[in-house]
């Protein structure tokens, strides 16, 4: 089925897992306006990301690619073509508003956008700054090494916090930690109102990334009473937004249940700001999405002790890999009342899918042919056919990997770091297998019966164990990346016999 050619609205969530969406039944009113997004548009209920923070979601998310294959984890891997650069080659107009360092032009996440806002530099910065980070433009693996080396440093999180804090108020010089939703949300709607005042032909892709509800979590308080917060006294609350590193006394205290109200407030607040956003959009004398699909998703969830850490660290349980995704325009809006009927609650599609898949299925809702140079392939035949038969529950598995030391995330492998470990898992929509190459430690979780992933069966099961072992083992095989023992033995018979570059 084909669309006529429309605009694309993608609005990206930092760290939004999918159980906190209060429309898959969560305990508390999180997202009453995303709820009715949810309802109008078609919902995906098994979006699992291909890795558990910023970099490798992404990548595979706009290039269509394995984190590990293509070097496609950060930066984004020159060989392959990104979603922008696709859709700019059919004549749109690619806007990108964000303020996330990690999605930076020093990632490459700038290639295929005309206009690339990621609040790094502005007109009025030193030229020393604008020096700098000039300097680092396409070196986004000295980057990498820089965000390793700190990852690595032993010392108390509330100091690493302020190592953070200090590069972002001081070198980016911004006031908070990152623009939050009602400063990028303005942009957004500053940027649609030029353009479409321009009259111009051209269909656009706006692609806007939003950081709440990412931590540090200093939501306004009167979202926490929305969300009717228990835990946290009126002093707490205020000493939280004047000192957003109090979170971290709070990790080190164990308070999961104060986290998880500052969490879900914050979350409260995104929800109202989309509201105001899309009410905007959509007034009558304007409309302006009329014409346009709209997608909102994450990059990744996040984990309060589900399994003995907090945030998004190396670990590939369903609370970090399994995010909201919601498809929304007025063709869907058909698609679905014929689909469905005036059942307005069963729009949620329950086949697993993956964000290496993501590009294609834009391509295809858009009503554009696919790209040769993307891996994955589209999975928009779910929205437009009723589920035939099941998913297979053991060969239709997605991928997600992740690289490590200690399970504290690295940004990339290193040469100058061999320990570096990767952790990779397999999911279907009964199983989960998880295989750690630092300890060999094998995982396996039914999810039928164990959604939380708390009890491992791997024992119970040694011959479904090594059926998922081997298809990762074959999944890594395609990796460009080698295996890491042949890398420190290449890297000893090099240094042996004098200065031979190895690219590894
Ligand atoms: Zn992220």
């Amino acid at each position: 089925m084909k669309f006529k050619r429309k605009n694309l609205l993608l609005l990206t969530i930092d760290a939004f897992r999918l159980d906190h969406l209060s429309y898959t039944g969560y305990k508390k009113k999180t997202t009453p306006y995303l709820d009715k997004l949810c309802r109008k548009g078609f919902f995906f209920n098994q979006m699992i990301v291909n890795g558990p923070c910023t970099p490798p979601s992404f990548s595979s998310m706009f290039t269509s690619t394995y984190p590990f294959h293509q070097g496609g984890y950060s930066p984004l891997p020159h060989n392959k073509t990104t979603l922008a650069e696709v859709l700019k080659s059919h004549g749109y107009k690619t806007v990108a508003i964000h303020s996330t360092p990690l999605l930076s032009r020093f990632y490459g996440y700038d290639r295929g956008f005309d206009i690339f806002y990621d609040g790094m530099m502005s007109k009025d910065d030193s030229s020393i700054k604008k020096t700098l980070l000039n300097r680092f433009i396409d070196k986004g693996s000295l980057l990498n090494d820089a965000m390793n080396f700190l990852q690595s440093l032993n010392i108390p999180k509330r100091l690493q916090y302020y190592v953070q804090v200090a590069f972002y108020t001081k070198f980016i010089q911004r006031k908070e930690y990152y623009e939050n939703a009602k400063t990028l949300l303005q942009k957004a709607f500053r940027w649609m109102k030029k353009y479409k005042s321009k009259q111009n032909k051209k269909p656009y892709f706006l692609w806007v990334h939003l950081m709440e509800p990412h931590d540090p979590y200093f939501p306004y308080n009167r979202f926490l009473k929305k969300v009717k917060a228990r835990g946290l006294t009126i002093d707490e609350i205020e000493y939280i937004r004047e000192h957003p590193e109090y979170m971290e006394i709070l990790r080190e205290y164990k308070m999961v249940n104060k986290l998880i109200d500052l969490y879900d407030a914050e979350i409260r607040y995104l929800d109202a700001r989309l509201r105001r956003f899309f009410r905007k959009l959509n007034r009558k004398n304007r409309k302006w999405l009329k014409n346009t699909l709209t997608v909102i998703t994450a990059d990744h969830g996040e984990e309060f002790l589900d399994h003995g850490m907090f945030g998004h660290q190396a670990q590939l349980y369903d609370e970090i890999l399994r995010v909201p995704l919601i498809f929304i325009s007025n063709r869907l809006k058909k698609i679905k009342s014929k689909r469905f009927g005036k059942d307005k609650k069963k729009n949620s599609i329950r086949n697993i899918v993956n964000m290496r898949d993501f590009s294609p299925t834009i391509l295809e809702l858009l009503g554009l042919p696919q790209e040769e140079n993307f891996d994955g392939s589209s999975f928009a035949n779910f929205i437009f056919s009723p589920r035939k038969k099941e998913d297979d529950l053991i060969e239709n598995g997605v991928f997600s990997e992740t690289y490590h030391k200690n399970k504290v995330t690295r940004f990339s492998s290193s040469q100058r770091d061999s320990t570096i470990g990767r952790i990779i898992s397999y999911r279907t929509p009964k199983y989960k297998y998880i295989i750690d190459e630092e300890s060999m430690k094998e995982e396996l979780y039914d999810l039928e019966n164990d959604p939380s992933e708390k009890s491992n069966i791997v024992k119970k099961h040694p011959d479904l164990a090594s059926k998922f072992k081997s298809k990762i083992i074959k999944h890594l095989k395609q990796s460009k990346k080698k295996n890491l023992k042949e890398i420190v033995e290449k890297k000893k018979i090099s240094q042996a016999i004098g200065k031979i570059k190895i690219n590894i």
